[in-house]
């Protein structure tokens, strides 16, 4: 695996691999990796000849009041865990040559960017399409695969790329469970044991607006108000949103007559954590 800290380092190693031919596949990370990570590697790998990984904690996306300062950092593990996968490049650059002094230069996809997480963490997609961007233009992938638990990144990133002409296909792959049915995700490790336990109703809630769903409920009211119920059963853990919505705009449904997201946030303590599920009628 070529591990590449600067831009130009890495344009080469892409390049190099382009012009041997391969298709390269790239999935942006924030390191930490785990199962949900390496799921998405093994998508790369199996649709891809070359696979590029990016681990950069990105600074833009986090919120002054956020857990930028102790995001988990864990570099050495990640790069065994990538070489054990068969990655090809790992651009792993400093914050210094992602983000110079001087840029003023923002990618914004407006509207989407404030529905969802976006509305309850302000310049959060803001950062994440900057950061996007600037990786698709240094690594050029054919192919970028994204995270579903993820799912308003997913939509707000399919509508940059179809706005700005990117020539990279976008691929969602499914979200990657803890035995329990927890999503996995690298926040998780900041739960004790107690929110562990309680961090399961996001999924909860989830599970009963799919049990209503399949016993015929299409009312998306109906839906929220019964796993809104699931949450008063877990009052430590505090809802930020649970929404219904179209996958594509982010905008809330009425009633499911299509492919439809049911999303969740909540703070378990001071740990946020996101879910979803599709519905298919
Ligand atoms: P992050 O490091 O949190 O920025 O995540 C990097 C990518 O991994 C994003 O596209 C996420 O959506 C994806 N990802 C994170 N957790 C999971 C999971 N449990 N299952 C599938 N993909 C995930």
């Amino acid at each position: 695996m070529k591990v590449c800290t600067t831009i130009p380092e890495a344009r080469a190693a892409c390049r190099d691999a382009r012009a041997r031919g391969k298709r390269l596949g790239l999935v942006p990370t924030m390191g930490a990796l785990h199962e949900g990570h390496l799921s998405l590697v093994r998508a790369a790998k199996a649709q891809c000849d070359a696979v590029a990984v990016s681990i950069f904690v990105n600074p833009t996306q986090f919120g002054p009041k956020e857990d930028l300062s102790t995001y988990p950092r864990q570099l050495d593990r990640d790069c065994r865990l990538l070489e054990g996968e068969g990655v090809d490049i790992l651009f792993a650059p400093p914050v210094e040559e992602m983000y110079p002094p001087g840029g003023v230069t923002w990618v914004l996809v407006e509207g989407l960017s404030e529905k969802l997480d976006g509305r309850s963490r302000p310049g959060h997609f803001r950062g994440v399409t900057t950061i996007v961007a600037k990786l698709f233009h240094i690594i050029e992938p054919a192919t970028a695969f994204f995270g579903q638990k993820d799912a308003a990144q997913v939509a707000v990133i399919r509508r940059m790329v179809q706005d700005l002409n990117f020539a990279v296909e976008i691929v969602a792959c499914p979200i990657v469970r803890e035995a329990d049915g927890l999503a996995m995700s690298s926040r998780n490790a900041y739960l004790n044991r107690e929110e562990r336990g309680r961090a399961l109703v996001l999924q909860w809630s989830l599970q009963e607006a799919r049990q209503q769903f399949d016993a015929g409920e299409r009312a998306a009211a109906k839906l929220i108000s019964a796993a809104k119920e699931v949450f008063a059963g877990e009052p430590q853990v505090v809802l930020d949103y649970f929404e219904i919505v179209d996958p594509d705009t982010l905008d809330p449904v009425e009633r499911i007559s299509q492919k439809t997201l049911v999303a969740v946030a909540a703070y378990v303590g001071m740990t946020r954590l996101i879910d979803n599920l599709v519905l298919n009628p």
